[in-house]
């Protein structure tokens, strides 16, 4: 199998790399291999690629780029931000907010977090998956040093009103984290206008290279180092630079950032003529997340008496990549919290598939996928006899 004869509905697990993109980080594998930390001048063009990176995110962000500090991509960040800012602010306070709804990368973190006496609150959400702000308000303690909220799921693809979030914290003069990792270079975000402390971004989400990310942390935020080594990012995340990296990562998200109106509009127009396709072409079908405020290329559909494990299986023998919640969690049989959270049954929630669109994908990709989905839905309830009984019994 390879890419040509593939249909890549799962770009929230991860993304295509432009040829520009690779060829961007190719001279920095064996021409200009110097260490960014060197004094002369082959090892100061490395150190060149590294500062405009910064630059080309500070822009995007509206921060300054020396708040931008380069790691190995969301994961990283995401551990850093909270046990950073845990531990750099555990005088003032052990209280830590989030939601249920965040990604293992802080879901765990937040749980390790407790074995060093940090109280965590769980936040609910709304059957959209939106976070209640009365609910946030409540939360607040005297003690609570740190707010971690996603700024968009990647199950759900549902966006969190970031804005306000911020707002709450700033008031409170709490440290507002969010993982951006679906939503930079998707989506418009603004550190400033959403008074966002930390952020979090992976670089393999929006067209650059995987193993890579960044996290920013607004200048003055009490937060300790993630590495202890060298002198690489400040003293705070010690290792040398990962050229080729930053020099993808930041080609991809110069390219996204030109193009983003043009391809939010096209994922959001492919977005909701397939779903609405599938709901009304489909019976006993039903769109997870909000209808309209949702990342612009994330469908996520429940197939009623459909197992989407089964389902993804048989798109699969057509070449076409789907997925079942994310990708970490894409071998493990438990039913997916998020979709719990918003609501969901077991049975719903495990017979719920993602397709997550990109501006590569094609009309025509989606009219073939509906056909295959269309007819493998019918297969698999025909086998269904909780199907079969319901169907029997609407006849009677
Ligand atoms: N946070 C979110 C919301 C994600 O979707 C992911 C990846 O799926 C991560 C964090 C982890 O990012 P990475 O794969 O760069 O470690």
């Amino acid at each position: 199998m390879n890419e040509k004869n593939v249909i890549y509905l799962d770009n929230a697990a991860t993304t295509r790399m432009r040829r520009e993109t690779v060829l961007a980080m190719e001279p920095y594998f064996s021409e200009y291999y110097g260490n960014p930390s060197s004094s002369y001048e082959f090892g100061m063009i490395s150190e060149q690629v590294m500062d405009y990176g910064r630059k080309v995110f500070a822009d995007i962000l509206n921060c300054s780029p020396e708040e931008i500090y380069y790691t190995s991509g969301g994961t990283e960040s995401d551990n850093w931000a909270l046990n950073g800012a845990a531990f750099g602010r555990a005088h003032r306070g052990n209280h830590i907010i989030t939601t249920k709804i965040e990604h293992p990368a802080v879901k765990n973190t937040c749980e390790h977090l407790k074995q060093f006496g940090f109280e965590i609150t769980w936040l609910d959400v709304d059957r959209n998956g939106i976070v209640r702000l009365d609910e946030l308000e409540r939360a607040i303690k005297e003690d609570t040093i740190l707010i971690s909220v996603m700024t968009a799921n990647n199950e759900i693809g549902t966006i969190q009103p970031i804005e306000k979030i911020g707002r709450i914290a700033q008031t409170h003069g709490i440290l507002f984290h969010t993982d951006a990792v679906q939503a930079f270079c998707h989506i418009p975000v603004d550190v400033q206008k959403s008074g966002i402390d930390l952020l979090s971004v992976s670089s393999h989400k929006f067209g650059g290279p995987k193993g890579m990310g960044f996290l920013y942390i607004r200048r003055g935020c009490d937060i300790i180092p993630f590495m202890n080594g060298g002198h690489q990012e400040k003293s705070m995340r010690a290792g040398t630079g990962n050229v080729p990296g930053v020099a993808g990562m930041t080609k991809a998200a110069e390219y996204a950032w030109e193009n983003l109106d043009n391809m939010m509009r096209y994922e959001t127009m492919l977005r909701n003529y397939m779903t609405r396709r599938i709901l009304t072409e489909i019976p006993f079908t039903r769109l997870n997340g909000h209808e309209t405020r949702r990342l612009p290329g994330n469908i996520n559909i429940s197939f009623d008496y459909v197992d989407g494990g089964t389902l993804l299986g048989m798109l699969d023998m057509k070449g076409i990549c789907v997925s079942t919640g994310s990708a970490c969690s894409a071998k493990n049989s438990a039913p997916s919290a998020v979709l719990k959270a918003i609501g969901l049954s077991d049975d719903m929630a495990h017979s719920s598939v993602r397709m997550t669109l990109s501006a590569s994908n094609t009309r025509e990709e989606i009219d073939f996928v509906l056909e295959v989905l269309k007819a493998a839905v019918q297969e698999l309830r025909q086998k269904s006899s909780g199907f079969q009984e319901k169907m029997g019994r609407k006849r009677k």
